[in-house]
């Protein structure tokens, strides 16, 4: 555990959150700021700082609460659908360096959160195959 770790004190109890799911390995909680109604946190037990640098089994059980979060969201909360993210290192937005995926409900047009992707106008300068290819040269074994 990190001892100034915000996550890994909710883990040990000192700091309060709402609960939604705990087992051996990962633990699930409501967003203090529930950008819409049913905002979870989705994080393995043991600290790491983030998406990038958690070993896969862990991040695997991760996923597999996060996807039944959201499925709940649909079924018990009337979401219209889910936005699963992970801010990986700050200038991704990234504020608690502790691993966390976020299962956000959406309700429609007026949920009051907006999530946008905007086109990039530099894309015409961009060398895709080149980037294709450092991606590949850059991945890791599976
Ligand atoms: P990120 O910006 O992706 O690192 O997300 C961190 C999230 O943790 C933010 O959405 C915060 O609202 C949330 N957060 C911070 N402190 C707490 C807390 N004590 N309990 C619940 N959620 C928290
Ligand atoms: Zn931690």
């Amino acid at each position: 555990m990190a001892i100034q770790c915000v996550f890994c004190k909710i883990i040990e109890g000192t700091i309060p959150a709402h609960r939604i799911y705990e087992d051996l390995d990962v633990i699930a909680f409501l967003d203090i700021n529930q950008t819409t109604p049913g905002h979870a946190l989705v994080i393995p037990k043991t600290h790491y700082d983030h998406f990038l640098n958690t070993p896969k089994i862990l991040m695997n059980q991760v996923m597999n609460v996060a996807q039944r979060i959201g499925q709940a969201q649909m079924q018990m909360l009337h979401a219209k659908g889910v936005n699963i993210l992970s801010n990986a290192l700050q200038p991704a937005g990234q504020s608690v360096m502790h691993f966390h995926v976020h299962v956000i409900p959406r309700f429609g047009p007026h949920d009051q959160l907006k999530i946008e992707m905007l086109h990039n106008s530099q894309k015409a300068n961009m060398d895709l195959p080149m980037l294709v290819n450092q991606l590949k040269s850059g991945m890791h074994e599976k």
